[in-house]
């Protein structure tokens, strides 16, 4: 249906209807009689075709869109490299298989990742389809390179759907609930959220490790596997400092720290990689979302000697590093480079801090404005106890989508509003965007 029409021109909202419009209904009813309702829809408006921080669905209705389908289509939902090369690659051929004849683009796509990662040590990456799918990687290879098995996550952590990941997974409802048992040696303790725990990085990383210790024992533990922001927990910042000790207690031991970069990755915090901002070198990271404009991959990339200690065929997959998506992969990081993506983000940024950071002082309720570069965040919560205020979030998120503003919800609470603008979304978008949240929360929030 979309083929036919160009990339969309719009950079403003359009509400031709109420939303959802009638004919987003009408394919609504379709859906909950073809669909699982296992999987759930934020925003039931169907999409005509998308582009830079813009979506147009089928009954003419134009939306700002603060949220790049959770964080994927940072280079925007059709960049015109990314659909070249796509269309080129798909013409050439869709899939052969990288275990049975290999090609090049694969190739690129490691070379490019071991590039940009953190470190200037030798490294080597492998290739998945989804960010679950890399997690578990990385969990596969970490319990191989150091022959022990405890894995420690943190508490507001979210890590996947699979088995394995949502057992690394913090939060039951939605993600867990009714879906055990699952995967022994997994280990979750408390992180560092100074909004809610008031430590210092000394503190939080204290206790932390001194968990470890005491209920794990340094010599068993493979993995320490952290969110440098913690992205469905809330984009909970830890104190700075905080995930350094993390980093150097693991190595101390013998284990490994890993960075969990798939929502925070590919410029989205300001950096390539929102590791850089503390000096961190993770031993392995995970990617995925931002990795190629909206193609399915994802990759774990890692210190040579920790990757090398895999046997052939240990690692894989019949799809993994698809043809298409390296070449889209290889394009949306050439783009990121080209536009200096990390400047869009950190310009996102001060734009996005300086109208919540408004809002904030206007109204108690708003706990915390934090994050960085196009991830920024505000937490509502009752100003004194700080007891999270869910309901009035939903109100605000479900406002902003009637009046044409896609925002996301997150948080282990359900408190908070998260912004993942794509960094190619025109500045008068952006504003018009935090201009409407603002107008709803000046109406639904008390002062
Ligand atoms: C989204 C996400 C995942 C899971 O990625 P999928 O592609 O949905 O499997 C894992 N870790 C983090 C930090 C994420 O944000």
């Amino acid at each position: 249906m979309s083929i036919a029409l160009p990339p969309t021109p719009l950079v403003s909202r359009v509400l031709a209807t109420l939303i959802p419009g009638p004919k987003s209904s009408e394919l609504h009813a379709r859906k909950a009689a073809a669909v699982s309702p296992g999987v759930g829809v934020t925003l039931p408006i169907y999409v005509a075709r998308a582009s830079d921080g813009i979506i147009e669905d089928i009954d003419g209705n134009v939306f700002v869109d603060l949220g790049s389908g959770i964080g994927v289509t940072g280079v925007g939902n059709a960049n015109a490299q990314v659909v070249a090369a796509v269309a080129e690659q798909a013409q050439l051929f869709t899939h052969t298989a990288f275990a049975v004849t290999p090609y090049e683009s694969y190739i690129r796509v490691c070379e490019m990742l071991n590039e940009v990662t953190p470190g200037a040590h030798e490294k080597r990456s492998a290739l998945f389809n989804s960010g679950a799918e890399a997690v578990e990687n990385a969990v596969k290879i970490a319990r191989k390179f150091t022959g022990r098995q405890a894995i420690v996550v943190l508490e507001n952590g979210y890590h996947g759907r699979t088995n394995l990941t949502m057992g690394m997974t913090a939060k039951s409802m939605p993600f867990k609930d009714g879906f055990g048992p699952f995967a022994p040696e997994i280990y979750r303790l408390p992180g560092s959220y100074p909004f809610r725990d008031g430590r210092t990085a000394d503190e939080a990383a204290r206790i932390t490790i001194s968990r470890i210790e005491k209920e794990i024992g340094g010599s068993s533990l493979a993995a320490i596997v952290v969110e440098p922001i913690q992205g469905e927990g809330g984009f909970i910042v830890p104190a700075p400092g905080f995930l350094p000790a993390l980093a150097e207690y693991a190595r101390s031991t013998g284990a490994l720290f890993v960075a969990d970069e798939i929502q925070s990755g590919f410029c989205r915090t300001g950096d390539w990689f929102a590791s850089e901002h503390e000096g961190l070198v993770p031993d392995l990271i995970t990617t995925a979302k931002g990795i190629a404009g909206g193609m399915p991959l994802s990759a774990v990339t890692g210190r040579a000697d920790i990757m090398d200690s895999v046997h052939a065929g240990g690692l894989g997959g019949t799809y993994t590093g698809n043809p298409v998506a390296c070449a889209a992969a290889i394009a949306a990081m050439t783009w990121m480079n080209q536009s200096t993506a990390t400047e869009l983000a950190r310009q996102i940024e001060g734009v996005a801090l300086d109208k919540l950071t408004s809002a904030r002082d206007a109204h108690e309720v708003i706990g915390e404005v934090r994050g960085r570069g196009a991830m920024i965040a505000m937490e509502f919560a009752q100003p004194d106890s700080r007891e999270p205020l869910p309901d009035l979030t939903a109100r605000v998120a479900r406002e902003c989508h009637e009046r044409g503003v896609i925002v996301l919800t997150t948080g282990t609470y359900a408190n908070v509003i998260r912004l993942l603008p794509p960094f190619s979304i025109p500045l008068s978008t952006l504003h018009e965007g935090l201009d409407v949240i603002r107008e709803v929360i000046d109406e639904f929030a008390p002062q």
